[in-house]
């Protein structure tokens, strides 16, 4: 009798090595269906690396990776009836319309004609493309043709979906237009295994987040359990007058015994702290100084707080953009 394999993606000890670079190096994962969970991490940080050997489009050179109990390696076969890829390696062709694309996507997996034009045009439409269908692809603005990369892998609906870094380089519509796919499709039952090296994108869409940096694993969790993470709350004080930055950067550090730091803009603060009465104590004592308050804050970290204090570097260090949104439209 066989049993449900409780996990969508299951890996353990995954390897990768490209000469002296350790791309992916030791991965453990545990993904559960029917939700979104994101991988986050810098560029170089192995993230491609891992989808291709979950989409058993690379060899690992060593770990295992299962895909709902199916082994990558044992039955690549079974793990593709079961997936689609998309982001980098979208097969689209810029010479045909988008509603051909598609089209040709659904006979290419064995629909007749009739059923992959049904089909196409269902999608075509879903996605807010239907004014452009009759449009060559290469007319198509970036966040279109983002959105018709990933009509083009879910013709047949997969089980699981890898949208590998699915809105770097888009302008702030087209990302949300993304994210609200993203959304529908798990809401119909789809996994999404979802890369980025945006916190925001990864606060917003994922359930569930691993953090990796340098192939590892680093932090596994919600996006609430990796902020509460930290231990702490920040906060945040901004000031009338960047002349009283300084006095008040002493007078906090000394009254809350933590290191206060100096924010981008030349008013403003930030200190991690743990105790939210003596907060309040050192900002009543502040406001007996000259230091005038404009507002402050006490919240959560962010993700980005999480990151840097996880990795020692910010998560978006190290950002290229890999494209470049073309508003060709
Ligand atoms: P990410 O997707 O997180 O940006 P990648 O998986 O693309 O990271 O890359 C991880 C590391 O492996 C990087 O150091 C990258 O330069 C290296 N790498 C990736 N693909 C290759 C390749 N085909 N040949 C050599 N090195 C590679």
């Amino acid at each position: 009798m066989s049993t449900q394999p409780t996990w969508a993606i299951e890996t353990s000890g995954l390897v990768k090595v490209y000469g002296r670079t350790r791309a992916v190096d030791g991965l453990d994962l545990k993904v559960p269906a029917g939700l979104v969970y994101g991988i986050l991490g810098p560029n170089g940080a192995g993230k491609s690396t891992t989808i291709r050997m979950l989409a058993t489009l690379l060899r690992p050179d060593g770990g295992t990776a299962r895909i709902f109990g199916h082994d990558v390696l044992g039955e690549p076969d079974s793990v593709r009836r079961r997936i689609s890829v998309t982001g980098q390696y979208a097969s689209v062709d810029e010479g045909l319309t988008g509603l051909e694309n598609l089209v040709l996507m659904g006979r290419l997996q064995g629909y007749s004609w009739a059923r992959a034009r049904a089909r196409a045009t269902e999608l075509i439409d879903g996605f807010g493309l239907g004014d452009a269908r009759d449009r060559l692809l290469r007319t198509y603005s970036g966040g279109m043709r983002r959105r018709l990369d990933i009509a083009a892998s879910i013709v047949v609906t997969p089980d699981l979906l890898f949208l590998d870094e699915p809105t770097t380089g888009l302008d702030p519509r087209s990302r949300t237009q993304v994210w609200d796919i993203v959304r529908a499709l798990v809401e119909a039952g789809t996994t999404v295994l979802l890369t980025t090296q945006y916190l925001d994108e990864a606060d917003q869409l994922a359930d569930r987040i691993a953090v990796i940096d340098q192939g590892r694993v680093i932090a596994e969790g919600t996006t609430g359990e990796l902020k509460s993470s930290l231990g702490s709350d920040v906060l945040r004080l901004r000031l009338q007058d960047a002349r009283w930055r300084p006095e008040a950067e002493r007078f906090l550090s000394a009254e809350l015994g933590v290191t206060v730091h100096p924010g981008s803009d030349p008013t403003t603060l930030t200190a991690r702290v743990t105790d939210t009465q003596a907060v309040m104590r050192a900002l009543a004592g502040l406001s007996r100084t000259a230091v005038e308050v404009r507002d402050f804050s006490l919240g959560q970290s962010s993700l980005d707080e999480v990151f840097l204090a996880l990795t020692g570097h910010k998560a978006d260090d190290q950002h290229t953009g890999k494209t470049s949104e073309e508003e060709a439209a």
